[in-house]
């Protein structure tokens, strides 16, 4: 998965490279360089967007802005990977041996595209040397990129420089079909009747080799929830859930709106010392 990963991201930065006039593209400027035909236009409750060819739709219901453009270019990545070969052959292989379905990888890769659009790793790289690498990085890139804090949650992970995993949780209700799938050391059943801190989104950094499941529940007791009722960013010693164990790790958790954005460290994070200072010297030989 890290290969195609990457492979999609050089998709990306060369389709940047070719047809953006600023370090952020525009999406009518890819569109126009690719020969990319745009429709608005309604479409099933659920569907943000969808693509046939050099057609891109996008669901003229979606009101949030941010959501609108990572729609946007995840569709374009569609279109994208749709038309590299060699991808399409890795996935193919990969879901084989995997033996999983191939809409939800193919689904990750267009995120993590879309991601790369909106959010240059290059740009996004310079911003945690600047500020170090730490959970308060996504609020912070959202605002600064314009961009909403889940696609953020994404490109954090992409750029990191250690091996983590960053996650996006809300309290609520876990749908009832997806128990089967869940984390096993959990009784799910009883999980199902009661409002849980669950992961909605999640992400995982090149150099990590597992992943978080879509609605793993997290416990009461975890920092994910002392943060949310202390309103205040926490970082400890925590565990993680995986499908069938679990582990111990550095965990920084930070509340934001009504969800808790959280950045598990696998392997230690860079010293921020060292991040923090590196900048100032670049500054001061540039100016
Ligand atoms: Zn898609």
């Amino acid at each position: 998965m890290n290969n195609m990963k990457r492979h999609v991201v050089k998709l990306v930065q060369n389709v940047v490279k070719e047809y953006a006039s600023t370090e952020i593209p525009v999406f009518d400027e890819i569109c126009c360089g690719l020969g990319l035909d745009v429709k608005e236009g309604p479409l099933p409750y659920g569907t943000d967007g969808t693509h046939e060819g050099r057609t891109i739709c996008i669901n003229s219901a979606i009101q949030n802005e941010e959501r609108k453009r990572f729609t946007q270019f995840h569709e374009v990545t569609h279109y994208l990977i749709e038309k590299d070969e060699d991808l399409i052959s890795q996935l193919h292989e990969y879901t084989w041996s995997q033996k999983t379905g191939y809409k939800e990888p193919l689904e990750t890769l267009c995120n993590i595209g879309a991601a790369e659009f909106l959010m240059p790793s290059n740009i996004f790289s310079r911003l945690y040397e600047e500020k170090g690498f730490n959970v308060k990085l996504i609020p912070l890139a959202a605002r600064y990129f314009k961009s909403s804090t889940i696609a953020t949650t994404i490109q954090l992970a992409q750029v990191a420089p250690n091996e983590c995993i960053t996650s996006v949780f809300e309290y609520g209700f876990i749908p009832e079909n997806t128990i089967k799938s869940q984390n096993q050391l959990f009784d799910m059943k009883y999980h199902v009747s009661k409002l849980k801190w669950h992961v909605v989104y999640s992400a995982s950094s090149p150099a990590a080799n597992r992943w978080l499941a879509k609605y793993t529940v997290f416990p009461d007791d975890h920092l994910i929830n002392r943060a949310f009722s202390q309103a205040q960013t926490l970082e400890g010693k925590s565990k993680i859930f995986f499908p069938s164990w679990q582990e111990s790790c550095t965990c920084e958790a930070l509340p934001y709106r009504k969800r808790v954005y959280a950045l598990f460290h696998l392997t230690p994070p860079p010293n921020t010392n060292q991040l923090t200072f590196m900048p100032d010297l670049l500054s001061e030989t540039v100016s």
